[in-house]
């Protein structure tokens, strides 16, 4: 199966030894993990195995996949086509070096690594995929699709960047039609109502499912470590949307147990922290575990691999294509990525989720060389600080170089703060 995926088998293997052996000792040494986390061990397991052999068959039988890095791209359409939609991976070192062979250095990791991970023909999902969808977010992404369309077909969305004017609107709603005639030639299906409502029904379903995980995390003590919490998040961009669903409302059934009987993971008496920033690609587990390994709670993400995904749902008010449509331009355009301008709402929406998390303080995560990110932790933090909430800003990449030194800052952070 690697063979035909055209993957490199030895820089492959070393990958898959360097995975196991990350997860083992920073998931598997956790004291008192839900039961349902064997779930998804297992689909980590099985991410470079089971998972590929589903998406191959799907191959055979004739459907596409579609690779996407950013949550502007709708599932709903690529679902309601007859599709398959893949997050692919942008969160490991292991791929930055062969990114660097054709990239400049000084740019984000996150870029790299997915570029890594296709110029190194190491991805099998990647690999699997029958065209990426990019998108025009920030500088560094919308510049590399340029370069990856040389090595697989790729599908660039433009997304305008100042949020709510007339102008915007109709430019997103129109490359929203554009996406769906896309995908209605590539796999040769048209999407009509009916297919288009189930697919609306079906991502709603999983990201209900996710938000109610993370609602038991407000809870004290929390019923899940943040490590857990953001594997969850990671696995949904690359695991079957029905059994995912199935699972993380098992999780989460479990999880509301556990707070009803006032069992957790965590020593109710330290701080709680929450995460905010740039997304954290699965398998970038960096600051989630050195933050945890201080013995502080990581209680919720406002990131894209966290609740900027799931917060939202597509609420159609009538039944008509065009209304279908609409649901979909509204709940995307909802999405307050650093990339827009201004991005108000995404500062209101990090000091709400604090409140609403009972944070003690916010970790601010800006992955080397993201400019947006960065210059509106200046807006993030003064509104934090006036609402009394401090923020500590850590900008770093996926080198392990830091990770004593941000202990450290981590560590000196939170002697300051008060348990909620
Ligand atoms: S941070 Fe912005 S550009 Fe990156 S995945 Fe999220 S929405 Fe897309
Ligand atoms: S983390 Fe920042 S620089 Fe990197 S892809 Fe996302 S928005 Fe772009």
């Amino acid at each position: 199966m690697w063979k035909d995926l055209g993957l490199n088998l030895e820089k492959h293997d070393v990958l898959l030894n360097a995975l196991a052996k990350g997860y083992g000792d920073l998931f598997m040494t956790q004291k008192n993990r839900p039961a349902g986390m064997g779930y998804f061990d297992f689909v980590i397991s099985e991410v470079h195995g089971l998972r590929i052999k589903e998406l191959v068959d799907r191959k055979k039988a004739g459907k596409k996949i579609i690779g996407a890095f950013c949550l502007y791209v709708p599932e709903e359409l690529v679902y309601a086509a007859d599709a398959t939609m893949v997050g692919l991976c942008g969160g490991a070192d292991f791929s930055i070096p062969d990114a660097e062979t054709v990239l400049p250095r000084n740019i984000c990791p996150l870029v790299k690594s997915f570029f890594g991970f296709k110029v190194g023909a190491t991805c099998p999902y990647f690999n699997s995929c029958d065209m990426v969808v990019g998108e025009t977010t920030c500088d560094a992404k919308k510049k590399v699709y340029e370069v990856l369309a040389d090595y697989t077909p790729t599908y660039v969305m433009e997304i305008p960047h100042k949020v709510d004017t007339e102008q915007s609107k109709a430019l997103w709603l129109s490359e929203i039609k554009l996406f769906k005639q896309q995908m209605e030639t590539l796999t040769g299906n048209v999407i009509e109502k009916d297919s288009l409502k189930e697919a609306i029904r079906l991502i709603n379903e999983k990201k209900k499912a996710m938000k109610r995980v993370s609602d038991t995390r407000k809870a004290s003590p929390t019923p899940i470590s943040g490590l857990d919490a953001l594997l969850v998040n990671q696995v949904s961009f690359y695991d079957d949307v029905n059994r995912f669903t199935l699972k993380t409302n098992e999780l989460a059934d479990e999880l509301e147990k556990r707070n009803a009987d006032g069992v957790g993971v965590g020593d109710p008496s330290k701080p709680r922290l929450m995460f905010s920033g740039c997304p954290m690609a699965i398998p970038n587990w960096k600051l989630h575990s050195i933050i945890e390994s201080t013995g502080v709670p990581v209680v919720a993400e406002e990131s894209c691999i966290g609740s900027r995904y799931f917060t939202d749902l597509v609420e159609p008010k009538g039944d008509s294509m065009d209304s279908l449509l609409e649901a979909i331009w509204d709940r995307y355009h909802n999405i307050s990525c650093a990339c827009f301008t201004p991005n108000d709402d995404r500062v209101t929406k990090v000091v709400d989720m604090a409140r609403e998390y009972n944070a003690s303080g916010v970790v601010y995560n800006v992955l080397q060389y993201c400019h947006t990110y960065n210059i509106e932790a200046i807006k993030v933090d003064k509104a934090l600080k006036a609402a009394g909430v401090p923020m500590l800003k850590v900008e770093t990449d996926y080198g392990s170089e830091d990770v004593e030194q941000i202990r450290t800052r981590v560590e000196a952070f939170t002697e300051m703060l008060r348990p909620v």
